[in-house]
């Protein structure tokens, strides 16, 4: 019996073809084996389908990712596992919102995409295609995770960050290491991939959009912040801080936030920092935070604060103390804990 691995196009630099003139637009998805006819040979077989409308994924949104969803779980028992081709821009946006939909997952989903469009000579397209749909097809690892595959590396998801806009390594993911690396073989770190969950399979739809990201600096001024936090509907507020987690500890600026949680606003502390993570109270400079009640992301990507954070409103909006504990909870292995 052939492996089975469906193939989602979203759009993005890897779906695009040269026409004649030289003139870049995307390609049908029934066309892959013109621009890939290796594909006619491989050990497992491949369908694909595609979103009603493919995008630049600067135009990705909450509702896109549920279409995703839809089309995975319609499918869930058909397929081995699921390969989403999409832009580079927003990718590990969707990879975190995607595990988080998706408790006890049992099946890889492998989202890839390029730097360079499929039909150009030079495309990075190719491997990572080929590499990623491999990965999904394989069965001698079970990986139970929406992971991100470029230019040889497997992320897990929620740990991915677009790092270069230039350089075919475009991801990398700073604070867990890499789940499979392919050379000659793909060599896969078991001890670092989720075990498979024994339970059914839930997806979870519901994002809540109400949510801001402030990003501190030296100099900021007293309206910018008390106008974020005072933002009419706001339910959720990701402060990006310095170091290891802290702030400005002036009065103006702890009062504001403190006034917002006092309202309800669930308020996460994300390091500005590549690596590492929020350790509230390490310094003075963190102690009037973990003091008023804002949370530590601990070492969580801005991506998978910003899609976390979403879906807990969306889900468990009703119970503020719910979302306040997952929140410092690792749910998909998005932090480390
Ligand atoms: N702007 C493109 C996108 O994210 C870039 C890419 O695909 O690499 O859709």
């Amino acid at each position: 019996m052939h492996n089975k691995v469906l193939v989602i196009y979203t759009g993005g630099t890897i779906g695009m073809v040269q026409d004649e003139n030289g003139s870049l637009h995307p390609f049908a998805m029934e066309r892959i084996y013109d621009v890939l006819p290796l594909l006619q040979h491989t050990s497992y077989s491949i369908d694909s389908c595609q979103l009603d409308h493919i995008i630049d994924s600067s135009n990705m949104t909450p509702s896109l990712w549920v279409d995703i969803a839809n089309i995975i779980e319609k499918e869930y028992d058909n397929y081995d596992g699921f390969v989403v081709l999409h832009g580079t821009d927003t990718m590990a946006y969707t990879a975190s919102a995607l595990s988080f939909m998706f408790e006890n997952l049992t099946k890889p989903i492998v989202l890839t995409g390029s730097q360079l469009p499929l039909g150009m000579l030079r495309s990075d397209g190719r491997d990572n295609i080929i590499c990623a749909l491999e990965i999904a097809a394989q069965q001698e690892v079970v990986i139970p995770e929406v992971c991100i595959f470029f230019q040889s590396h497997l992320y897990r998801g929620n740990r991915s960050t677009k790092v270069s806009a230039e350089h075919f390594d475009a991801f990398t993911s700073y604070n867990y290491p890499s789940l499979a690396k392919a050379g000659i073989d793909i060599e896969y770190k078991q001890h670092l991939i989720m075990p498979r969950a024994e339970q059914e399979l839930v997806v979870r739809r519901q994002f809540d959009t109400h949510v801001a990201v402030l990003k501190l600096f030296p100099g900021i001024h007293p309206s910018v912040v008390r106008s974020i936090v005072n933002t009419p509907d706001l339910k959720g507020l990701i402060i990006e801080t310095f170091g290891s987690g802290n702030a400005p500890t002036e009065e103006w600026f702890i009062d504001a936030l403190k006034e917002g949680i006092d309202r309800g606003l669930v308020i996460l502390d994300v390091t500005q920092c590549k690596s590492g993570a929020v350790k509230l109270r390490q310094y003075a400079a963190s102690c009037d935070l973990d003091r008023i009640g804002v949370l530590s992301g601990h070492d969580i990507t801005i991506e998978a604060a910003v899609t976390k954070m979403m879906y807990l409103l969306g889900n468990y909006g009703e119970d503020a103390r719910m979302v306040r504990q997952l929140m410092e909870d690792s749910l998909r292995g998005e932090i480390s804990k």
